[in-house]
């Protein structure tokens, strides 16, 4: 017994000597994390940064984000506000005036194109939910006087957000995405997080540059084939690419393909020849509004307005596999599927 004891005794520090203490010297980063948050696929890859603190942090961020954000939890600020329209302002946290603030901004900016007021068009059509309806015309002429942005009051010294409307709802699913991305680059930036990706649903931020001097390759989904390869390449450094697409969230019904970008003016889903629309600039809120406000604007009018705008590169993708982009972006751009074709 003696003999055998002792024998445990000995072998043991030795092994852990040998095998672990390296190991524990030079630590491993830990590989991405992905979780559903915003009803959709969230993933963070902090590459040689990460760290279970890290990501922990970061994916609290965007639970927490959530809860004060989406207009499916009762409990949401959003939700507060919803209940309370028409009746009396409600007080909220500076993040939520200031997302609010953020879209009021880029509904005049466009002109109505982009609205966050369009909350009752999204619940009536459910478009990706459980209980998908196709309304009939007098349904939606009934929630279209509800939908505008000039009827959201938002009091900044206050702290209050007020829709004038009984009836009015905020939906801000087209642009809190890109708000909870630029949320994560501020984390990591603090943290001296030297290159990252973010994934919010395809709402993407590439942090730094892939290697040293080396862009990230990020890609433009293929519209006609969402699974399949990416239909574009962009080579990137510390930008966000955000796209909005009739492949996101639909439902088919008569030979009739709709999806989830309405036109605030007629209530229905955009049907202009456009499949996807893809902003890429520094700020991913920007690109949130923006993406959702070049689809319903189009391509005619979306690619003069998007030169206006500084920083600001914007890619297009029609029905006839035409691709419309911005001059500041074709450099960068690399078409992979010959069925594209870049128009001049
Ligand atoms: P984008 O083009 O960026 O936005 C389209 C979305 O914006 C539409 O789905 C609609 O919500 C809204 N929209 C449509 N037309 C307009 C317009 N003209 N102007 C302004 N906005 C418009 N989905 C779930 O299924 N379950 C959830 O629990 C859930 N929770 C969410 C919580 C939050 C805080 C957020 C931000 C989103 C949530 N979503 C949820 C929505 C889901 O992630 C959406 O699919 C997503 O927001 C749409 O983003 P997109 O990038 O595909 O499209
Ligand atoms: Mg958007």
């Amino acid at each position: 017994m003696k003999p055998r004891k002792s024998h445990i005794f000995i072998t043991f520090p030795i092994f852990f000597t040998l095998v672990f203490l390296p190991a524990c010297t030079k630590k491993e980063a830990l590989p991405s994390r992905t979780e559903m948050i915003f009803g959709t696929v969230c993933t963070i890859n902090l590459f040689e940064s990460g760290t279970e603190q890290l990501y922990g942090t970061l994916f609290a961020r965007l639970r927490a984000l959530e809860d004060t954000l989406s207009a499916n939890i009762g409990t949401s600020e959003i939700s507060r506000i919803n209940d309370a329209a028409g009746q009396n302002p409600v007080q909220v946290s500076a993040e939520t005036l200031f997302v609010l603030t953020e879209a009021e901004k880029y509904a005049r900016l466009t002109g109505g194109a982009f609205d966050p007021t369009i909350g009752p068009l999204v619940k009536l059509w459910d478009i990706g939910g459980d209980h998908p309806h196709l309304p009939t015309q007098a349904e939606i002429d009934a929630v279209l006087p509800l939908i505008n942005y000039e009827d959201m009051v938002i009091d900044s010294a206050a702290g209050t957000v007020f829709l004038k409307k009984a009836g009015m709802k905020l939906d801000v699913g087209g642009i809190a995405k890109g708000y909870a991305a630029d949320e994560m680059v501020r984390i990591m930036r603090e943290q001296n997080v030297p290159r990252a990706l973010i994934d919010l649903g395809g709402n993407i931020y590439a942090l730094g540059d892939k290697a040293k001097g080396t862009p990230w390759r990020i890609g433009i989904k293929d519209p006609f084939n969402p699974l399949s390869g990416p239909a574009v390449r962009l080579d990137v450094t510390d930008k966000t690419v955000v796209t909005s697409g009739v492949y996101e969230r639909f439902f088919d019904r008569g030979g009739v393909h709709y999806h989830h970008i309405f036109d605030p003016q007629t209530g229905y889903p955009v049907w202009n020849q456009l499949m996807s629309a893809t902003v890429i600039t520094p700020s991913s809120t920007a690109a949130d509004a923006l993406s959702t406000a070049l689809f319903v604007m189009g391509h005619e009018k979306g690619i003069p307005f998007a030169e206006t705008l500084p920083d600001i590169e914007a890619v297009f993708i029609t029905e006839a596999h035409d691709i419309y982009a911005t001059p500041g972006i074709r450099p960068d751009m690399t078409i992979l599927a010959e069925e594209f074709e870049l128009i001049d």
